[in-house]
């Protein structure tokens, strides 16, 4: 056990030095170059404070939680740096360690798409059968300004009801409903949504979420601005507000490679959340005036839902089998069919799998590693918040009417690894008794 004096002075160093390490990214950012006698001298404090900290197998309290973090995240911001200056290529092992993705999950996603293959073509001949599809959903023109002008109001106007409505239903539903007073939500052009954590922007995608009709008129596709509002606003933008608002050693305020995919893994939560939330609020669904075709919205969900699953998994475990050196030079004709065959064992389209493989077969440098980008795609299969239910389930807390604030705060305060986010779950969930 640390005294008071030992963890506060470990806690003030990790943030200097990770201080430090935020300047020399701003500085890398604007010039194009990293200070490498600098960097090596951060990299060997950061490496030396982490093999300070006591190893610890599996936390009992919050001090020990907060130290076996620290140590995590310090050793991987060093091993990061430490492969940035060796300038060596980016194997598939250094990038899965740089965004801490468990083993499990990538291991985990053949089984799934073996057990949800079947599953899947019947959503597909489902949403074929119940959806009569008479006509385009044409982009918006948005190159004409009397339209993009149009547009802009139009989903403007949607976005404020939406952020209004449901900002005061999960008021009434969980605590860490309020804090979505402090975001501003806000349309955006760009062609996917986002939140802005420095201005508190949710920013939601027009093209995402409109089109138009055959006939000029302008719609908006309901089922997309509530899983946006889910995912960015829920998940990211909450995570975001009450992160700042706790108090929290510093470095679990901080975005992070480290942190990323745990981000991604309550955003997917909560997009799914919101759409069960509304399943049972008739009220709610009147005040956004979608109350009539909200059956429809919410069946159209479902079965999507299980189609994106499908296809994410089915590119995620593509890149696992792409990025596997053992089974041979990746350019070679031979191993592309093998591969690909490997592929399409488990895919429901083989021609997304065979131009998938076929636009990636150079994409390999000269080592035979996957490139580093597309092997980092693989941070959205992180499912540290599937385990993190699991435990407070194990503790007799579900995620519904009374167990669901306390869940809330615990997932969306701090900016955890995969694996402390499950730690930190099984302490709070072991904490109520
Ligand atoms: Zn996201």
């Amino acid at each position: 056990m640390m005294s008071f004096n030992k963890r506060t002075n470990l806690l003030e160093e990790a943030e200097s030095l990770l201080e430090k390490l935020n300047r020399m990214q701003k500085f890398t950012d604007k010039y194009s170059i990293t200070p490498s006698k600098e960097a090596r001298r951060l990299v060997d404090s950061i490496a030396n404070l982490a093999e300070s900290i006591p190893e610890i197998e599996s936390p009992q309290n919050q001090e020990q939680l907060i130290q076996s973090e620290l140590k995590r995240r310090l050793k991987g911001e060093s091993v990061n740096i430490e492969h940035l200056l060796s300038g060596r290529p980016y194997d598939f092992k250094t990038i899965t360690d740089i965004l801490a993705i468990p083993d499990e999950d990538i291991l985990s996603l053949r089984p799934w798409l073996e057990e949800n293959k079947e599953k899947t073509q019947e959503a597909v001949e489902r949403l074929f059968c119940s959806r009569n599809i008479d006509e385009y959903e044409l982009p918006l023109a948005s190159d004409i300004p009397s339209v993009r002008r149009q547009a802009e109001e139009f989903a403007g106007v949607h976005i404020q009801k939406y952020h209004k409505t449901l900002g005061k239903f999960l008021q009434g539903l969980t605590e860490v409903g309020v804090f979505l007073r402090d975001i501003n939500a806000v349309p955006t052009t760009q062609e996917r949504s986002y939140f802005d954590c420095l201005r508190n922007n949710l920013a939601l995608s027009i093209p995402a979420i409109c089109f138009s009709r055959e006939d000029g008129t302008l719609s908006i596709r309901d089922k997309e601005l509530i899983s946006a509002y889910g995912h960015e606003g829920m998940g990211h933008a909450l995570n975001f507000v009450i992160t700042r608002s706790g108090k929290l050693p510093h470095f679990l305020t901080k975005n992070s490679w480290q942190n990323v995919s745990t981000a991604e893994s309550v955003a997917q939560f909560y997009e799914n959340v919101l759409i069960e939330d509304l399943k049972k609020s008739p009220e709610t669904q009147r005040k956004l005036g979608i109350e009539h075709k909200f059956s429809e919205i919410y069946q159209e969900a479902k079965d999507t839902k299980q189609l994106r699953e499908y296809r994410i998994r089915t590119l995620e475990y593509a890149i696992f089998v792409l990025g596997d050196k053992s089974m041979g030079n990746p350019e070679d004709p031979e191993v592309v069919r093998k591969k690909t065959d490997i592929i399409c064992e488990v895919a429901i389209d083989k021609n997304y799998v065979q131009s998938l493989v076929q636009q990636n077969r150079h994409n390999f440098d000269s080592e035979g590693n996957l490139n580093s980008q597309l092997v980092s795609e693989l941070r959205y299969c992180a499912e540290p918040v599937h385990r993190g239910l699991e435990e407070f389930a194990k503790n007799g807390v579900n995620y519904d009417e009374k167990g669901r604030s306390m869940i809330d705060s615990t997932f969306l305060k701090g900016l955890w690894t995969p694996i402390g986010f499950v730690e930190n779950a099984r302490l709070s969930a072991q904490d109520i008794h």
